[in-house]
């Protein structure tokens, strides 16, 4: 990815640097610096004096011990043999390799503070036995990578500036669902990372926490240092380091208003339905019944999508058919009559296995989700299972992702059928849960009218359509510009699948985020669409611009662009179209970050 253009306020004899970024989730944090990469703080130098020789060393001695002390501690826990392997070779490296005592040297000669020379030292370490070649060798690299993040640790923790807080900003390289979780808990003020899309997983759960996140952003650690201000601006995408009092004011009034209009207009009561009177159903994508509640206090009529996957991040590890039964029928008595839609897992072999050897090199092409169903189906059938349990007496419903066509249906229909007849042999209730297919392979929007035609409802999944169909990776920022929602193949797509599903005379459900967006909102309308599905945060909006518009006025508007062949030329005709129409309705905070 090429490095953005920086710039300095003129006005404050440029002590303030602004670097444009990708917002993902809308909002803007001020705070304080804190660098974490992975699981440990990204080193940042800093010069000593010869005076702190002996204060670094020092630190670093104490680090050592505490990692040995970490390390008996790991290995005194009952754990697998492998496992006491590893903690054996981990104290060997830290008690007789010469690792520490070059790490030692580096302070002394080069004058840098523990955490540069440990950077420096283990990456020269891990460089050279990465080329060995022998694999036995080569292998234990990350060995010395483990030993340096543990030491990193064990320095951050000694430094409370490296543990965040509740005025930090965080700055990150990447940032996995589990670790933002985790994070979050401590109230930061913001995020910063380098990689991630608007559509990746994280993102998605960043809005929904409300946290401002921008993404695309190198080489930050060459412009701020631990504990400098920072504003991150995640509605126009951008970072300013060591701001002015004059900006820091500015964005403390923006602030104030970003999430002002985020409220139900009190004339909305029960259903959203256009200018013209046309319904659209409202639902929300989530996983926890808390959600839910607050999504049902906004007008959610049930849960449109909810990604079972994530019960693996809550409990670390594959869940029991209990566990899931558990999960889906407290998720179902939330959400009553209006219903739970569970998508089955969409998850990875590496991710199922936690073998980091079965990492593929192309995972999102890979052995994943419904694929996955049918070559290990040991943990499908147990998901059927759990979910034709719980869906007894209650509103839940299968869907299946990552179609391809409809054979695939037909084989997945065929193992719930034998999972639900052994099941009513057993004697054990069970409900009669519809079936859906999700929408987001290209062949499967060819070949949508035959799988319209065998099963109950679809579901458009637009965040893997969109990578699907363009070959652009969705957590690849680097990439963002080719994510393209408005690219005219998108559209059509968007359009034959909605006819589809109106000719098989079943319900189609949009639950990928432009759903969610309202730069979209009229565009999916005029497309035929009837029912959106959306993180819990955007439905305010996404009701009040309804209620705004007509059906007709949309309709028009996707045939004046029927013939445009480029995404700039029908963001261009849609913006243009917003500002003279219904500017009202598109206050600039909704046209200035459309994907938000
Ligand atoms: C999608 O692909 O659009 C979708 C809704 O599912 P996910 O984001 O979980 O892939
Ligand atoms: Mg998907």
């Amino acid at each position: 990815m090429q490095e953005k253009a920086l710039s300095r306020d003129p006005a404050d004899g440029g002590s303030e640097i602004r670097i444009p970024a990708t917002a993902v989730s809308r909002g803007i944090g001020i705070g304080r610096a804190v660098f974490l990469n992975g699981d440990s703080p990204l080193p940042i130098k800093h010069d000593i004096i010869q005076d702190g020789i002996d204060g670094e060393i020092e630190r670093l001695q104490q680090a050592v011990q505490h990692s040995l002390d970490e390390i008996i501690e790991l290995s005194s826990a009952p754990t697998p043999d492998s496992a006491a392997d590893i903690f054996g070779v981990h104290s060997l490296i830290l008690e007789s390799s010469s690792l520490i005592p070059d790490i030692e040297t580096e302070i002394r000669v080069n004058l840098v503070n523990a955490e540069w020379a440990i950077r420096t030292v283990s990456q020269k370490y891990s460089t050279r036995q990465r080329a060995a070649a022998d694999h036995h060798i080569s292998d234990k690299y990350l060995d010395v990578v483990d030993v340096a993040n543990r030491l990193l640790n064990a320095l951050a923790g000694s430094d409370s500036s490296h543990s965040g807080g509740s005025d930090s900003v965080l700055i990150v390289t990447e940032l996995m669902p589990s670790r933002l979780m985790e994070l979050a808990k401590t109230a930061p003020k913001a995020i910063i990372s380098e990689h991630g899309g608007w559509t990746s997983h994280s993102s998605i759960l960043a809005r929904e926490l409300k946290l401002p996140v921008v993404t695309g952003v190198r080489n930050i650690e060459r412009h701020i240092s631990v504990g400098d201000a920072v504003i991150v601006d995640g509605i126009n995408g951008e970072v300013i380091i060591r701001p002015t009092e004059t900006s820091i004011s500015q964005f403390l009034e923006a602030n104030l208003i970003v999430y002002v209009s985020d409220e139900v207009s009190p004339t909305l009561n029960g259903k959203t339905t256009t200018k013209d009177g046309v319904e659209i159903v409202i639902r929300v994508n989530t996983d926890a019944p808390e959600i839910f509640q607050q999504a049902k206090e906004q007008g959610a009529s049930g849960i449109g999508l909810y990604r079972s996957e994530a019960i693996f991040d809550r409990m670390g590890s594959f869940p029991s058919e209990d566990e899931q039964y558990a999960a889906y029928t407290q998720i179902a008595a939330a959400t009553g009559e209006a219903g739970v839609r569970i998508r089955t897992f969409d998850v990875g072999v590496g991710q199922l296995s936690g073998d980091a050897k079965m990492v593929e090199k192309n995972p999102s092409l890979g052995l994943r989700s419904i694929r996955l169903s049918l070559t290990d189906q040991s943990y499908f059938r147990a998901q059927i299972r759990a979910i034709l349990r719980a869906s007894c007496g209650n509103k839940i419903d299968i869907v299946l992702p990552m179609i391809s066509g409809v054979n695939e249906i037909f084989r997945l229909r065929s193992i719930i059928d034998e999972e639900k007849y052994e099941l009513t042999a057993a004697g054990v209730p069970i409900g009669e849960p519809l079936l859906g297919a999700m929408i987001e392979v290209p062949s499967a929007v060819m070949t949508a009218n035959e799988i319209a035609q065998n099963v109950d409802f679809l579901c458009l999944g637009t965040n893997d359509l969109v990578q699907y169909l363009l070959a652009v990776d969705r957590d690849n920022e680097a990439v963002a510009d080719w994510y393209q929602t408005l690219h005219p193949a998108v559209i059509r797509s968007i359009r034959e699948v909605v006819e589809a599903a109106n000719q098989a005379n079943i319900p189609l459900n949009i639950c990928g985020e432009v759903a969610g967006s309202p730069f979209y909102t009229p565009l999916l309308i005029g497309l035929g669409a009837r029912e959106l599905s959306m993180n819990v945060n955007s439905i305010p909006s996404i009701r009040n611009l309804i209620s705004g518009i007509t059906c007709s006025e949309a309709a028009q508007l996707i045939d004046s662009i029927s013939s445009y062949a480029t995404a700039a030329e029908i963001e261009d005709k849609l913006r243009s179209h917003y500002l003279e129409n219904w500017s009202e309705l598109f206050p600039s905070r909704l046209l200035s970050a459309k994907n938000l």
